[in-house]
């Protein structure tokens, strides 16, 4: 008998299965037991404590993917959305806004996750603006490489500008592994961190 899927406070399978390319295409989403617990993981030691830190709602804009989905949204062949390990997140349609993209992107840094990736893409106006942040979770040994990606369509981006925003790639130091109580205590100190910078910056 399967186990049932064990939902986070904030996080749903359902949204991991949610793709509308998938609905598109007529592409049945059906992970098996590991990749399940795979998303599991996720949203347990990532997207809900994520969500705990930001405050405000977050939304999976793409999260598991079969081959078959993955080669319909141009996903890397190696795609960890495959394994059930990752997710694409961005704020609610509302808070869409570069400064909302960067709290996210800095307050991920403090999980323990497998790789945190900030996709972003060229805009006249601004440089560039972020699309979405890629998060990977991997129980069997987290990287916790980051990376600040620049999306490059040749034919948008100018090329002269390519080097004023480069690709960031770096690796931050492992994590010590805590017990649940040191968890907490982390999180409440990290909430009341944030709280105190958000004031500051009103
Ligand atoms: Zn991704």
């Amino acid at each position: 008998m399967k186990k049932p899927f064990k939902n986070g406070k904030y996080f749903k399978l359902q949204e991991f299965l949610y793709s509308a390319t998938a609905t598109r295409l007529n592409i049945k989403l059906e992970p098996n037991e590991e990749q399940l617990e795979n998303m599991e993981n996720l949203i347990y030691f990532c997207l809900d404590p994520l969500r705990v830190y930001y405050g405000k709602a977050i939304v999976i804009t793409s999260g598991f993917r079969n081959e078959k989905l993955n080669k319909a949204v141009g996903g890397s062949p190696n795609s960890q959305h495959m394994k059930g390990q990752a997710a694409d997140i961005a704020p609610s349609p509302g808070n869409r806004v570069e400064g909302n993209y960067q709290i996210l992107f800095k307050l991920a840094q403090k999980l323990d996750f497998d790789q945190l990736i900030l996709e972003r893409k060229w805009n006249s106006a601004n440089g560039y603006v972020s699309t979405w942040i890629h998060i990977s979770y991997n129980k069997n040994g987290n990287r916790r490489q980051v990376i600040e990606n620049m999306i490059v369509n040749p034919k948008q981006f100018p090329q002269d500008k390519l080097k004023l925003y480069p690709k960031k790639s770096y690796v931050l130091p492992k994590l010590q592994h805590k017990t649940r109580e040191e968890e907490i205590k982390n999180e409440e100190e990290t909430i009341t961190e944030i709280r105190r910078n958000n004031k500051d910056s009103k």
